[in-house]
């Protein structure tokens, strides 16, 4: 059993003696009985060949922890209630008072925020780098550096970066430190499925399990991924401190979803790529972002370090258009909703003034927006946006 594919379906979960189905149990509690004073007392929840809290897991919970980190080729999992929890879990797990954190100019936007308006008043500081440059990440690298974030691609315009460049510019910062600075990649878009986040040697992956893994947009929850011990009991100790828990349902839809990831992965890859080259075709059209399309920011980066890409891709309306026009062409979509989130079976799209969540300068003056491919028939996605286009006015 080679493929991820396939891994992720035959996996090591044994059932009760004389129940062996498919699907694991869905196991639920707060309270777990210990036989004796004896096993009360010596019962570890950081050893997790046992059980002591529901929530510091249960066998449906530990067995999803052992699938994804299966999935992303690490050792080590920690389940989180969403996608963002599991990103400020990690800010937390490595940060202290005067500690500072990198993050790239084109991060997800509420981990942004999270360092702006929280990690600073707990007096730890923050600024962006250009991901698409490593010298700009060397030169903002400072003694009190303690964590980098890597996102690939960035948040809602795509840009691909050199990632194995980012982690040696780290590398070269931890020569001789005590405290060596940690890297953490927000890892939903590749999913463990488009790379393997620690072959390209980052110390983290995080991940909103709410995209690919679920697949169904219908349930939050996020992962930490280690391959380090050491790593992972920072990350560990943090989650039970702060009191962070997943529901046996939850997990058990995430589970579910699993089986058919590398398939649904690949379906919407396949529909994306041909949209985004047929959107490239289309007038009013400036550019379209997406990492497998050549000419978009970090293809080169993304050609050599990955094998697939997921269902985003964004269109730069000339900025003749006015943004009432784009406001009424994606109001006129049918088969595209207007929503938050992606890689459910329901095509998403969404307006966003970029200007204005960059500090850099953003070259593009036309409206962007971003589309989430689904689940349907390619020719029916095609024909919304078809029937839809006129309303640019372009
Ligand atoms: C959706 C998303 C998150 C957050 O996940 P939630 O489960 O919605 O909190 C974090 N990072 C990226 C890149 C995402 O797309």
């Amino acid at each position: 059993m080679t493929d991820i594919s396939t891994q992720l379906i035959h996996h090591p979960y044994r059932p009760p003696e004389g129940f062996e189905a498919m699907a694991p149990g869905v196991h639920k509690a707060s309270t777990v009985f210990f036989p004796n004073v004896q096993a009360l007392r010596t019962q570890e929840w950081m050893d997790k060949s046992g059980y002591t809290y529901g929530l510091h897991g249960t066998p449906t919970t530990f067995t999803l922890e052992e699938r994804i980190a299966t999935l992303e080729g690490g050792r080590f999992c920690v389940l989180a209630p969403s996608g963002l929890s599991a990103l400020t879990l990690v800010d937390m797990a490595f940060l202290r008072a005067g500690d500072q954190v990198l993050l790239p100019d084109n991060a997800y936007g509420p981990g942004k925020a999270f360092a702006v308006k929280e990690l600073a008043q707990w007096g730890i500081a923050h600024a962006f780098y250009d991901p698409l440059n490593p010298a700009d990440l060397a030169a903002r690298i400072g003694p009190s550096t303690r964590l980098v974030w890597i996102e690939a691609p960035g948040s809602i315009t795509l840009e691909f970066p050199d990632m194995p460049a980012l982690v040696g510019v780290v590398r070269q910062a931890n020569a001789g430190r005590e405290r060596p600075v940690v890297t953490a990649l927000d890892n939903t878009w590749g999913a463990g499925l488009a790379f393997n986040a620690f072959d390209l040697g980052v110390d983290v992956s995080m991940q909103a399990l709410t995209k690919y893994p679920s697949g169904g947009a219908d349930v939050l929850m996020g992962s930490v991924v280690t391959r380090d011990e050491s790593l992972h009991r920072d990350v560990l100790l943090a989650h039970m401190r702060l009191g962070l828990g997943v529901g046996a349902n939850d997990a058990e839809l995430v589970l579910r979803g699993l089986g058919s990831m590398a398939l649904r992965y690949a379906a919407q890859d396949t529909a994306t790529r041909e949209l985004a080259a047929w959107a490239q075709t289309q007038p009013g059209v400036e550019c379209v972002l997406h990492p497998a399309l050549p000419g978009s920011p970090g293809h080169d980066a993304w050609r050599r370090d990955a094998r697939a890409a997921a269902c985003l891709f964004s269109v730069v309306f000339q900025d003749h258009i006015p943004q009432a026009r784009i406001d009424a062409f994606l109001d006129a979509l049918q088969c595209f909703r207007l929503g938050w989130s992606w890689a459910g079976p329901i095509s998403l799209c969404a307006p966003y003034d970029v200007a204005a969540i960059r500090t850099r300068t953003w070259p593009h003056r036309g409206g962007l927006v971003r589309f989430a491919v689904g689940l349907e028939a390619v020719a029916d996605l095609k024909a919304d946006l078809l029937q839809a286009w006129p309303n640019l006015g372009a």
